[in-house]
C-alpha cells in the first residue's frame, strides 16, 4: 500500500495554534510490565524512549485540557512540565484511564479552589462517581451524549461512540487548521462513527496487539489499525495503546522498522511526543 496524502508534519499546517502531547501510549500493564522479561520490556528497561505509561493526552493552547487520568498521571505531568489543568475529559472509566484521578485533588483544593469541569459519557461518569466518591466536591461533572460537540479554547471536540466498554468515546478534535481523531481504546469503528472520521488529517488509533488480536470487539492490532486508517483515508496514523508483548513481543526498534514500508504515513506514538494542531 502506498501513501497518497502528505504525511506527518507535512500534513500539519505551519500556523498551528495548539499542541497535543502524549502523556502515555501504553496498554494497561505498561512497558515494561514489572512482571515481564520479554524483549520489548527489556528494551524499555534500557531505552527510555521505549517506555510506555498508560494512555492520556493533553491539549495545550491558551488553556490545558486533559483527556483521561492514567494511574501514572503525576509522573507524566511532572515529566512534561505541565503546570495546571483547566478542564478534564474522559474516554471511559477503565482503571488504565481513570486510576490517576486522585492526583488532581490537591490542584483543585490548593490552587483552583473551584471544582474542575469534567465531561464524559453517562456510563463513564457513573464509573467515576463509584470509584472516586471522595472527589465529589472537586469535580463539576458534565454529561456528554454521543455525537455531541463543544468548543473549548479554540478547538472543537465531538464525542464519537467507539467499540469498547459501554459509553466509551473517541474524540474528534478540530482546530482551524487540522482535524485529529483520538481513539485510544476501540475495536473496528461502527459506520456512523467512521463516516465522521473519514478523511481526518491525523488518526490516533488503538493498536494494542501485535498480530493476533485477543479482543477484536474492544481493541485493534497494529495491522488492523493501519488497514482501517487507510480505509478511512487518514492523512497520517499514530499508533497508541500499545502493549508490545502479548502472543509475540515486538520491540520499538522492530516496530519502527516494520512501519518503514508505509513511507512515513504510519508512526508509533511515544510518551512525550507532541503534535501541532
Ligand atoms: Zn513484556
Ligand atoms: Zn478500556
Ligand atoms: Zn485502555
Amino acid at each position: 500500500m502506498t501513501p497518497e496524502r502528505p504525511t506527518g508534519q507535512a500534513a500539519m499546517c505551519p500556523g498551528a495554534s495548539h499542541r497535543l502531547v502524549f502523556l502515555g501510549t501504553g496498554a494497561g500493564c505498561g512497558v515494561p510490565a514489572f512482571f515481564c522479561g520479554c524483549p520489548a520490556c527489556e528494551e524499555a528497561r534500557l531505552d527510555p524512549r521505549a517506555r510506555r505509561g498508560c494512555c492520556g493526552v493533553i491539549l495545550e493552547g491558551g488553556k490545558r485540557l486533559l483527556i483521561d487520568t492514567p494511574p501514572d498521571l503525576r509522573h507524566q505531568l511532572v515529566r512534561e512540565g505541565v503546570p495546571s489543568i483547566d478542564r478534564l475529559l474522559f474516554t471511559h472509566a477503565h482503571y488504565d484511564h481513570v486510576g490517576g484521578l486522585g492526583e488532581l485533588e490537591y490542584l483543585v483544593r490548593l490552587v483552583h479552589k473551584a471544582p474542575l469541569p469534567t465531561a464524559a459519557s453517562a456510563e463513564a461518569l457513573a464509573g467515576i462517581k463509584a470509584e472516586f466518591g471522595y472527589l465529589e466536591e472537586c469535580l463539576a461533572l458534565e454529561e456528554l451524549s454521543p455525537f455531541s460537540a463543544f468548543e473549548y479554547d479554540g478547538l472543537r471536540y465531538t464525542a464519537l461512540p467507539v467499540s469498547h466498554a459501554p459509553g466509551t468515546f473517541g474524540y474528534l478534535i478540530e482546530s482551524p487548521q487540522t482535524s485529529l481523531f483520538y481513539a485510544s481504546d476501540t475495536g473496528r469503528l461502527e459506520p456512523a462513527c467512521a463516516e465522521r472520521v473519514r478523511g481526518v488529517d491525523i488518526l490516533v488509533m488503538d493498536a494494542t496487539f501485535w498480530k493476533r488480536n485477543w479482543s477484536p470487539t474492544a481493541h485493534h492490532s497494529v495491522q488492523e489499525a493501519i488497514e482501517e486508517g487507510f480505509e478511512l483515508d487518514a492523512g497520517c496514523i499514530y499508533l497508541t495503546h500499545l502493549a508490545m508483548h502479548y502472543d509475540e513481543p515486538i520491540t520499538l526498534a522492530a516496530l519502527e522498522e516494520y512501519l518503514v514500508q508505509f513511507g512515513g504515513r504510519v508512526k508509533v506514538a511515544v510518551d512525550g511526543l507532541g503534535l501541532p494542531l
